[in-house]
């Protein structure tokens, strides 16, 4: 069993479901991270049996918990799956909440990943884009702290009739190289920021690693582990991701990042 450091309640089991890794992390009230992330690879056929399998094993590994905050890698609402463009097409109309529900008995929260990954990280203030560089692109957009849910830019278009995904995402930096990934990337950036007028832009996801480009300061790379963290942010209204929250458990956030 994980190592558990505190035991403050609620406990948040956070759930990141990625196109190549499914992450778990339990939280506390505030979303202070109480034990280990834990990781699989996604079931190469990802589908949503697969995929529950490997999350069911992976919470029985877990320490009790009371409530469940998911991210997943399409569209989502009110706890359905509407879209997966780096997973298995049976994820379409898939109940995820609920199928997550009756596995654990936890009331369980669930929002597109991207959206999630923001929550943790935004300061409440203006405009605020979010961009995941990882297998898929997430984005994520947010005025005064208020989430514009399910954004998408991945698969709107970009350049030469293909979507940014089609440019940005790990396949195609695997193909074209990380040098023209990168040149991409700068041209993507600079069209967003014509096209939002953000104050800030927040880039996660596991290619920022990748990241050659020198950022200009309203540019900020975040920590993986914000994609676990931002659940907790599900959780403070009872609407899910809602209107500005408390400035402690904001400060609890950054300090859970900051520690990562
Ligand atoms: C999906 C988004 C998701 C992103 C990152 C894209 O392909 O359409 O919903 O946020 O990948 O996982």
């Amino acid at each position: 069993m994980a190592n558990v450091r505190t035991a403050t309640r609620p406990r948040t089991l956070a759930i990141d479901i990625g196109g190549s890794g499914l992450k778990m992390l339990l939280l506390g009230p505030l979303g202070e991270p109480l034990n280990d992330r834990l990781r699989r690879p996604t079931p190469e056929s990802a589908t949503p049996g697969a995929i529950l399998a490997e999350l069911s094993e992976m919470i029985a590994l877990q320490p009790t918990f009371d409530r469940i905050a998911a991210g997943f890698p399409g569209v989502v609402d009110n706890g359905v799956t509407l879209t997966a463009a780096n997973l298995h097409p049976d994820w379409i109309g898939f109940d995820l909440a609920g199928a997550l529900h009756a596995l654990t008995g936890k009331p369980t929260r669930l929002a597109n990943d991207a959206d999630v990954q923001g929550l943790a990280v935004i300061e409440g203030v203006g405009v605020e884009l979010v961009l995941t560089l990882g297998t898929g692109l997430g984005s994520a957009l947010y005025t005064d702290c208020r989430l514009v849910p399910n954004l998408e830019i991945a698969h709107h278009v970009f350049r030469k009739s293909r979507t940014y995904e089609e440019y940005l995402g790990n396949a195609a930096r695997k193909r074209g190289g990380t040098a023209k990934w990168n040149e991409r990337l700068a041209e993507a950036l600079a069209l967003l920021r014509r096209t939002f007028n953000f104050r800030h832009l927040y880039l996660g996801g596991g290619n920022t690693r990748k990241i050659r480009l020198e950022l200009p300061e309203y540019v900020s790379i975040v920590p993986n582990v914000a994609g676990l963290i931002g659940g907790i942010r599900l959780w403070d209204s009872e609407a899910g991701a809602g209107p500005a929250p408390e400035a402690d458990a904001g400060s609890a956030v950054q300090g859970a990042l900051e520690a990562q």
